[in-house]
């Protein structure tokens, strides 16, 4: 299927919603719809692009006039702070994803890119990655319900189970498995087409979550951000983190920093992928699960990457 904007159909009554070029910021989304209900996977980054897709939505089928649940996949502001328009659903995360969201304010990101000029090279990658997006007047809208490890539910008389696979990505990662379609929307566990980023980790809990995705034996894979997948696409990211992790242990064994050991790394097969400025954000993750103390809050990975990307 060719990689558009707007929505795909990927079974009867199931779209995905793809925003290209699925760099920064463009996250991906999706719609199950049974009888006359439906349910959402995800928002989008701001308010605009959420009322967007939305309508498209509500165009393509009369199910999407009655949203009865939202799911968060998980805490990232491109995959939950268009809830704002949803409110009156109910929406369900996993209890970790609804508390990483409340330190995740849309707030807190106007305030970051406000400060951009004042950050100097980091300030200019962030005001560069997030220009598309607004986030001034965003009311933050957290889940009404929570949950952990699995919650099976049902859209009309179609089973859909939400699947709690982190902390990998962020602290409460969560995937949405349609067992009689064969479909995953796996959130951003599966980035396609371009580098992963660890938020939370470990490392290790991610590639399980890959298994555990393959284990599904599904068909179809709406990734979080990139075109829509095939397993082989989570096959293929189980390796780059496996690849990863051997080639920063060398490092962190050497003594190297985790800029001198992202600046090493020769990506080989994923040289193609885009955002590999990542790779000093995975890295840090790695020297985190190795037992380094070396300091890796979200402003020191901004800075380098930043640095990384020019
Ligand atoms: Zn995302």
């Amino acid at each position: 299927m060719a990689y558009r904007k707007g929505l795909h159909e990927v079974a009867d009554g199931v779209w995905a919603y793809l925003q290209p070029d699925g760099g920064w910021g463009w996250s991906n989304a999706g719609l199950v719809t049974g009888g006359d209900s439906s349910l959402l996977v995800d928002t989008l980054f701001d308010l605009r692009l959420t009322a967007e897709m939305l309508e498209s939505m509500r165009r393509t089928t009369p199910a999407a006039e009655r949203i009865a649940t939202v799911v968060n996949t998980h805490a990232n502001g491109d995959h939950c702070y268009g809830n704002a328009l949803v409110a009156e659903s109910e929406i369900i995360s996993s209890a970790r994803c609804a508390a990483e969201m409340e330190h995740l304010p849309p707030s807190a990101m106007a305030a970051m890119l406000d400060a951009a000029p004042t950050l100097g090279p980091t300030g200019d990658f962030l005001a560069r990655i997030f220009a598309p997006f607004s986030f001034e007047d965003v009311p933050l809208t957290l889940p009404s319900r929570t949950f952990e490890g699995r919650l099976d539910l049902r859209v009309g008389d179609r089973p859909v189970s939400l699947v709690e696979v982190g902390p990998a990505h962020t602290a409460g990662d969560v995937i949405v498995h349609l067992p009689e379609e064969g479909i995953v929307f796996t959130g951003d566990i599966l980035f396609h087409g371009g580098h992963p980023i660890v938020w939370a980790g470990p490392v290790a809990n991610w590639v399980t979550a890959c298994e555990r995705i393959m284990e599904l034996r599904p068909t179809v894979l709406v990734p979080g951000h990139g075109p829509l997948a095939t397993p082989a696409a989570v096959a293929e990211l189980k390796g780059y983190f496996e690849f990863l992790a051997t080639e920063t242990r060398l490092r962190f064994d050497g003594g190297m920093s985790p800029m001198e050991a992202a600046r090493d790394i020769d990506l080989g097969p994923y040289s193609g992928w885009s955002e590999p400025e990542r790779v000093v954000a995975n890295v840090h993750a790695l020297y985190r699960d190795f037992g380094s103390q070396v300091p890796g809050d979200a402003l020191t990975l901004m800075a380098e990457m930043a640095n990384l990307a020019e």
